[in-house]
């Protein structure tokens, strides 16, 4: 019996019309803060594609193999072009950048700006019709792995340019005058930035104050504002700004309205009043950036007026993808030094890596790191195959996993590395060791988890996504702010989909693993097992999920714990797929000594992944979520001496 969804099985929306969506989601019970972020984000939210996703169909319970086999090999002549710009990049950064120095002055050389300027490295996806290289997502990706593995100020200037500033948003929604007067400059390596942040707008875009009025005759917005942490914003030549734009009123309903604008720096009253300064990346051109009356032409808006959070969500989808990229050639150098640390060092006896302890945070280095490499690039050759291929969940899980995992990997190499973790590059120089800069990867990484989503928005982000199957069918029937005819309409829909649905998530599936996702070559007993499991437990997830959408209807929204245990256990089934996808494909290329290898790696990275799952399908049912609140709330409320006794005050 198969569980393969047909067409008809596609869950249709029983409720309102798309543009309508926010009404899916009872906002009743919120307060206005929380229900102005809601709609907003609800009606700049892409809707899902037709085609859906390997990440759509998980959490509804399908293990969409065929999306994930075979692997997708970038192609010999897409390898060979981005080999071309990598033999370019790597020399240079070996003979002319230097890491430790950037760190320590907080500067970013000017010539090595413009040699990376000379190879390309700002516009490595913009087209060569426009001045760019024009290369694939998945070598701009091999090119964040390489820089990362090198300089994470390099990296977040290359990345703040091309991934969020003003390319990928000119890519993606330019008009072709827009493209024609943009693209050549940000290509050359006019630097690029993106302002979206202020200061009492974090992860939440409806509070944004920065504004834009017409003038009278509507060929102009007048600006005003000030933006909060725009990364090259210091150094940058034109930047892409959020502005609110005059609220139009849409189904009856008086709609906020946030615009994206091109704004060049050297435009009168634009000002950079402060260069902000960080933990890690020291060499951030990172800034506070105001606008007072600036005149900015209404032809630089993005895409239309009133469609900026769009422009925005839509840019992170794909621009998120390099901070992955960037963890796992951070990840890989990390490993690198304690694969040579870890055989040198001897204490005890014995090299450190032969010591239970440390191998065991060697072998989770390895396996987590292969396993980051496989969801990054595998959600790269989609964005290659079809640039309008719907990736956000894909990318949003590369996100959340790999900037996790990465800092996981960088606290691990620093426990591994000892007191010389600890220890600066320079003062290890200066005392004839080796100056590893651990110190400074620490330093750079830890944002990552933070900006261009933060963990918890992205498993919020996630869980909507999974959840919307669920809200189209029976959201509506749910909504106390619906009629009840349309209620009563959607929740006999709801019933018949569910009828159909429901019973397939207990089902075992007969047809052959390799069979349903058309694998060439017999799949090795390794990976089936493990491929097997994440079948299996894809409907468990989506079962689970289902039960506790029932059990909590609207509330889930605000269960964010618990959500965030179903985005979890989804994104290391994403994990062990891609990884088990990749490793079949290796394995027909490799030497038997080089797959014996490679499956040990691999079945002991769907091992953990499986504990992990393990302990958040417990959690699921036993956990302590509601007294901890409970907790939070009552420290945040109530002064609890014991907790405050014997610490200085006044003071931070
Ligand atoms: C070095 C650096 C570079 C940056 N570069 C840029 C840039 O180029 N352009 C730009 O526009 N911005 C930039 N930012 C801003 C960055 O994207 C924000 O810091 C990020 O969006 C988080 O906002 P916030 O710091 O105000 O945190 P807040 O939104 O105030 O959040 C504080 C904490 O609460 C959590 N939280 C917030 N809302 C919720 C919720 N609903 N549920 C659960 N948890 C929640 C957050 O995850 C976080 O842990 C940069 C920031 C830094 C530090």
């Amino acid at each position: 019996m198969s569980t393969l969804h047909t067409e008809q099985e596609k869950p249709k929306a029983a409720g309102p019309a798309p543009d309508e969506q926010g009404t899916l989601i009872d906002t009743s019970k919120m307060n206005a803060g929380q229900r102005a972020a809601l709609e907003m984000t609800e009606a700049a939210r892409e809707t899902a594609s037709e085609r859906g996703s390997f990440g759509s169909e998980l959490f509804m319970g399908r293990l969409s193999l065929n999306r994930l086999f075979p692997f997708p090999e970038q192609s010999v002549e897409d390898r060979a072009a981005g080999d071309v710009f990598l033999k370019k990049l790597a020399p240079f950064l070996r003979e002319h950048v230097d890491p430790d120095e950037i760190d320590r002055t907080g500067e970013i050389p000017q010539e090595v700006i413009d040699g990376l300027a000379q190879m390309g490295a700002f516009g490595i996806k913009v087209s060569p019709s426009y001045g760019g290289l024009g290369l694939s997502q998945t070598n701009y990706c091999r090119a964040a792995m390489m820089l990362a593995s090198y300089d994470g100020n390099l990296t977040a200037l290359i990345s703040a340019h091309q991934s969020i500033g003003v390319p990928q948003p000119l890519i993606l929604f330019g008009t072709e005058e827009q493209k024609r007067k943009y693209l050549p400059r940000v290509a050359k390596g006019e630097i690029s930035a993106f302002a979206l942040t202020e200061s009492g707008v974090g992860s939440d875009p409806a509070t944004l104050v920065t504004h834009a009025e017409p003038t009278p005759d509507g060929k102009h917005f007048i600006l005003n504002g000030e933006k909060l942490w725009c990364t090259n914003g210091v150094k940058a030549g034109i930047i892409v700004v959020m502005a609110k734009t005059p609220p139009k009123v849409v189904n009856g309903k008086e709609r906020k309205q946030v615009t994206a604008f091109i704004v060049e720096m050297d435009m009168p009253g634009v000002e950079v009043t402060h260069r902000c300064h960080f933990m890690g990346l020291r060499a951030l051109y990172n800034g506070v950036v105001r606008f007072k009356d600036v005149m900015v032409p209404r032809e630089n808006i993005l895409f239309a007026e009133g469609k900026g959070l769009k422009v925005a969500l839509m840019t992170l989808n794909t621009g998120r993808l390099t901070l992955p990229a960037a963890c796992v050639g951070l990840s890989k150098k990390c490993l690198q030094i304690v694969k040579k640390w870890s055989n040198d060092r001897v204490q005890w006896g014995a090299a450190i890596g032969k010591h239970a302890a440390i191998a065991d945070k060697i072998a989770r280095m390895a396996a987590n790191t292969f396993a980051m490499e496989s969801m990054t690039l595998y959600t790269a050759s989609l964005v290659d195959r079809d640039k309008k291929a719907d990736i956000r969940l894909e990318a949003a899980m590369c996100k959340l996993w790999g900037t996790e995992i990465a800092w996981q990997i960088v606290d691990d190499t620093m426990q591994i590395r000892g007191g010389r973790g600890y220890e600066t590059a320079d003062s290890l120089k200066a005392r004839g060791d080796d100056p590893v800069p651990v110190e400074r990867f620490m330093r750079d990484c830890r944002i990552n988890t933070i900006f261009e989503g933060s963990s918890e928005i992205m498993r919020l982000f996630i869980a909507r996504e999974a959840l919307d199957p669920h809200l189209k069918v029976s959201g509506a029937a749910l909504n106390s702010q619906l009629p009840m005819s349309q209620r009563l309409k959607a929740a006999l829909n709801a019933g018949l989909f569910y009828a159909g649905w429901y019973p397939k998530q207990w089902l075992f599936s007969l047809a052959p693993l390799g069979e349903r996702a058309g694998v060439r070559g017999s799949l090795s007993p390794v990976l089936k097992r493990h491929l097997r499991y994440a079948n299996r437990t894809s409907r468990r997830l989506a079962r689970r999920l289902f039960h506790a959408m029932a059990k909590n209807g609207p509330k889930l929204e605000r269960e964010q714990v618990l959500l965030g245990r179903f985005v979890d256990i989804g994104t290391e089934l994403f994990a062990i797929a891609a990884t088990c996808s990749r490793a079949h494909s290796m394995l027909q290329k490799g030497s038997r000594e080089e797959n014996d290898a490679l499956l040990k790696l691999v079945d002991y990275f769907c091992c953990g992944a499986r504990l992990r799952i393990d302990q958040r399908f417990q959690g699921l049912s036993k956990n302590a979520d509601r007294k901890g609140y409970r907790v939070a709330q009552q420290i945040l409320n109530f002064p609890a001496k014991y907790l405050e006794d014997g610490i200085l005050n006044g003071s931070h």
